[in-house]
C-alpha cells in the first residue's frame, strides 16, 4: 500500500485552517469531482481520498492525532473511514451514490440507519391510443405488488409471538460500539450490528403467511390521470405503489411507461402535428376552401389558385398539447397532395378530353420555344457548349 497523501494537501488548505474552511474546501473539491463534469478515471479514488481527509480534519480529536502522529497515529488508533459525516452534506448525495452504489446511510434521514429498507420500484407498460395521448385520459390499471403482510402487520413475526424480539447483541440499538484504548487516547467505532443486520430486532418465530418477510403479493387497481401531450417513452411516477420494503419498510414507486399507437391520419414529430390532405387537380388549379380535421373539430384552409401539389399549410399553436404546459401547443402542418382519380364519370371524362385538347393547343403555341429547348438539351448531352 502506497503512503497516503497529506490530508491538508488533498484539500488544499493550510495547517491552521478553521473548521469552516475545512468544510468549504471539501464541498468545493468534492463537486469538482462529480462524475457528470469530471471524466477523470481517477475521480472515484480522489473523491474517497478527499472524504477521508475531511473526515479526519473535521473531527477535532482525530485532527489532533493526525497533526501529532500523522497517518500512523490514526492507524495505530484503529481509525477506519466511516463516511458518517456525509449526513452533513445532503447536497452531495448524488455524488456519494455514484461512487458507493446506492445512497449513503443518511440519504433518507439519518434516523433510518439500519432500519427497514425501502421496497423496490416497479415498472408497468401501458399502451394508449393516439387521441388519448392528445387529450389526456383516465385509465384504470391493475398491478401486482408486494404489500405489508396482513397476518403479521408487516413485522414478519408470527402473530401470536408478540412481534419481533429485541436483539440481544446490540440491545435493540442496531449498531455496536467498539472502543479501542491506545497510548494517545481511545477511539470509538460504530458499526451496524452483525447479528440483526442493524435492525435492532430479530424474528424468533416467523409469520407463516409471509415466511418472516413481512410482505405478500397484492393485486391492486389504480386510477391513472394521464396528462395531454404524452408520447411513447413518457414515464409517469406513481409514488408509493412499488413494493413495500421488508419488515415494514417504506414502499418504492411505480413507474408507468407509455407507448402510443399510430394514427391513420395524424403523425407527430415532437409537439408538431402532421396531416396529409388529398385534393383534386381543379382544386389546386382554381383554388378552393377545404376543411381539414384537427385534434378537436375541423378547420377551414384556403387554397389559392395555382397551388402546387405538396404545398404545406401551417397553423401555429394548433398542434400537440405541450406536456405540463397548459394552453401551449406545437404547430399543425397540413400538406395538400394531388390525388389522381382512377375512375371517372362519363361527364368528367368528356370534360377532361376537352381539357387535354385545349392543353395541347396551348403547348403548340410554344412550339418554337419547345423545339429550341430540345435542341439545346441535345447539345448539352453531346458535350457541346
Ligand atoms: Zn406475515
Ligand atoms: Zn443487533
Amino acid at each position: 500500500m502506497s503512503t497516503p497523501r497529506d490530508y491538508y494537501e488533498i484539500l488544499e488548505i493550510s495547517r491552521n485552517a478553521s473548521a469552516e474552511e475545512v468544510k468549504k474546501a471539501f464541498r468545493k473539491k468534492a463537486r469538482e469531482y462529480h462524475p457528470d463534469v469530471n471524466k477523470d478515471p481517477n475521480a472515484e479514488g480522489i473523491f474517497k481520498e478527499m472524504g477521508e481527509a475531511y473526515e479526519v480534519l473535521s473531527d477535532p480529536q482525530k485532527r489532533q492525532v493526525y497533526d501529532a502522529y500523522g497517518h500512523e497515529g490514526l492507524r495505530g488508533g484503529g481509525y477506519q473511514p466511516s463516511w458518517d459525516f456525509m449526513q452533513g452534506f445532503p447536497d452531495l448525495n448524488d455524488l456519494f451514490a455514484q461512487f458507493f452504489g446506492g445512497g449513503f446511510p443518511g440519504a433518507e434521514g439519518y434516523a433510518q440507519r439500519g432500519g427497514p429498507s425501502r421496497g423496490e420500484d416497479l415498472r408497468f407498460d401501458l399502451d394508449l391510443d393516439f387521441m388519448e395521448a392528445m387529450s389526456g385520459a383516465n385509465k384504470e390499471i391493475e398491478i401486482t405488488h408486494l404489500a405489508h403482510c396482513s397476518a403479521c402487520q408487516g413485522t414478519g413475526a408470527s402473530p401470536g409471538s408478540g412481534g419481533p424480539a429485541v436483539c440481544q447483541t446490540c440491545m435493540g440499538q442496531g449498531q455496536i460500539r467498539q472502543t479501542t484504548q491506545t497510548i494517545i487516547g481511545h477511539f470509538t467505532q460504530i458499526s451496524p450490528c452483525p447479528r440483526c443486520q442493524g435492525q435492532g430486532t430479530m424474528i424468533v418465530d416467523p409469520c407463516k403467511t409471509c415466511h418472516g418477510k413481512g410482505r405478500q403479493q397484492e393485486n391492486r387497481k389504480l386510477n391513472l390521470n394521464i396528462p395531454p401531450g404524452v408520447d411513447t417513452g413518457t414515464r409517469l411516477r406513481v409514488a408509493g405503489e412499488g413494493n413495500v420494503g421488508p419488515q415494514n419498510g417504506p414502499a418504492g414507486d411505480l413507474y408507468v411507461f407509455l407507448s402510443i399507437k399510430e394514427h391513420p391520419f395524424f403523425k407527430r414529430d415532437g409537439y408538431d402535428l402532421y396531416a396529409t390532405v388529398l385534393v383534386t387537380y381543379s382544386q389546386l388549379v382554381l383554388g378552393d376552401e377545404i376543411e381539414v380535421p384537427m385534434l378537436k373539430g375541423t378547420e377551414k384552409i384556403k387554397i389559392q389558385p395555382g397551388t402546387q401539389s405538396g404545398a404545406v399549410f401551417t397553423l401555429k399553436n394548433r398542434g400537440i398539447p405541450i406536456l405540463n404546459s397548459p394552453g401551449q401547443h406545437g404547430h399543425y402542418h397540413a400538406q395538400v397532395v394531388l390525388e389522381v382519380p382512377k375512375k371517372l364519370s362519363n361527364e368528367e371524362r368528356k370534360l377532361l378530353e376537352k381539357l387535354k385538347l385545349l392543353e395541347s393547343e396551348r403547348l403548340d403555341q410554344h412550339q418554337v420555344h419547345s423545339s429550341s429547348f430540345v435542341h439545346r438539351f441535345k447539345e448539352v448531352l453531346s458535350g457541346g457548349a
